[in-house]
């Protein structure tokens, strides 16, 4: 082939693997890129329109619970890499129905997990499976403490649970087969085209709606949030320069309690729709806790900093304004998504006639 790597991207018509595909695509002509997606409610192939006629973009519809189809896909495209993001992400939703979470997230990774190991054989060392998660395998801090690469995992909901347990299949496929990977576990994400039932992207909708805002507890819970295009541009870090058998945490330093996060949000929209100041910050309307409710994440980023020289691009004022814009600008996504109208995107693009 005349492409130099062949990667499979996991999850790509999702929230943070579509910024991956986009940034893999366009920076790297000299790598095909194919996006394996079995579009759950989360995938959304409009993330994808404005690269979608690439000459190095492929898309393949499947399941990653599906072994046959991942093997059939191995073959069909002679994947020599894998970043893989696909997975069931939402706490919520974890809570409500833990056994999505534990096909998905666990059997989906060790499927894909085998079959690179089966393939593979005997020249691992020329090949790379990036394994995506996130700092809440960490479990939660109190007021004070940074999460590092050794901290004890000690995950608290079903959704924590299942990114834990896959980290540890994908290390003993690393230990035990000799399997070459890499792992990162990065803070919360926030930008374009995250799904509007995440605290940022749900709260930009209803003040842009003057509907509630829905704070659990008092507000109190803290979290770290980074830019999805500077988690793309991280995963490119390490994916390029990151060693074998190594774990990097991904965040910006950037901690916020969820009420402090939520009057800035109101302050710039309101200021970006000429709303009087302090209006939208009405909207606040306090619920009962989510059970389990972790207080605190934060990252030390300071590992992928110093060893791969990556930090983040802006700062949390710069994205969170920018994120705002691009909600406005793009209404009919959100509209799209809020109705469910973007789940035939895919009948209309790709099966034509
Ligand atoms: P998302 O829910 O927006 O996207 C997940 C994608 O995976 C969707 O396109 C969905 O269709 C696909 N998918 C789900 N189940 C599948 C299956 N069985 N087979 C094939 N495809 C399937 O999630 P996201 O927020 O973009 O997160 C991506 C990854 O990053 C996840 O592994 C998540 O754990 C991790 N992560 C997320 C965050 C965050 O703040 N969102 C932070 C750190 C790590």
């Amino acid at each position: 082939s005349a492409f130099e790597k062949h990667i499979l991207i996991t999850g790509g018509a999702g929230f943070i693997g579509s910024h991956v595909v986009r940034l893999f695509v366009t920076k790297y002509p000299q790598y095909k890129i194919i996006n394996l997606d079995a579009l759950t409610y989360a995938g959304n192939l409009e993330n994808l329109k404005d690269i979608e006629q690439s000459a190095n973009y492929f898309f393949e519809k499947a399941n990653i619970l599906e072994l046959a189809a991942i093997k059939d896909i191995f073959a069909k495209h002679s994947i020599t890499d894998v970043i893989h993001l696909a997975a069931e992400s939402h706490v919520d939703r974890s809570i409500l129905s833990p056994m999505d979470f534990i096909y998905t997230n666990i059997v989906g990774t060790v499927n894909l997990l085998q079959t690179a190991k089966d393939v593979w054989k005997g020249e691992y060392e020329k090949h790379r499976f990036y394994h995506v998660s996130t700092d809440e395998v960490y479990g939660t801090l109190g007021e004070e403490g940074l999460f590092t690469e050794t901290t004890p995992y000690s995950p608290n909901s079903p959704y924590s649970a299942s990114k834990a347990s896959s980290d540890h299949f994908v290390r003993a496929y690393g230990e035990t087969y000799g399997l070459h990977y890499v792992l990162t576990n990065c803070s919360n994400n926030y930008g374009p085209n995250h799904f509007p039932e995440k605290l940022i992207p749900l709260f930009i909708n209803n003040i842009i709606n003057k509907k509630p805002l829905p704070v659990y507890g008092k507000g109190e819970n803290t979290r770290d949030w980074l830019y999805v295009i500077d988690h793309a541009r991280a995963i490119d870090t390490v994916f390029h320069n990151g060693k074998n058998h190594e774990t990097y945490n991904i965040g910006g330093f950037n901690e916020w309690k969820n009420i402090d996060l939520i009057k800035l949000l109101c302050t710039q929209m309101d200021e970006k729709l000429g709303r009087i100041p302090g209006e939208s910050e009405q909207l606040i309307s306090y619920v009962t806790d989510r059970p389990g409710h972790d207080l605190r994440y934060a990252i030390d980023a300071t590992k992928i900093n110093k060893e791969l020289g990556w930090s983040p691009s802006v700062t949390f004022e710069q994205g969170l304004s920018a994120t705002i814009d691009w909600f406005l600008n793009n209404k009919a996504w959100l509209e799209n998504v809020t109705s469910g109208d973007y789940q035939h995107y895919y009948e209309n693009q790709y099966n034509k006639g």
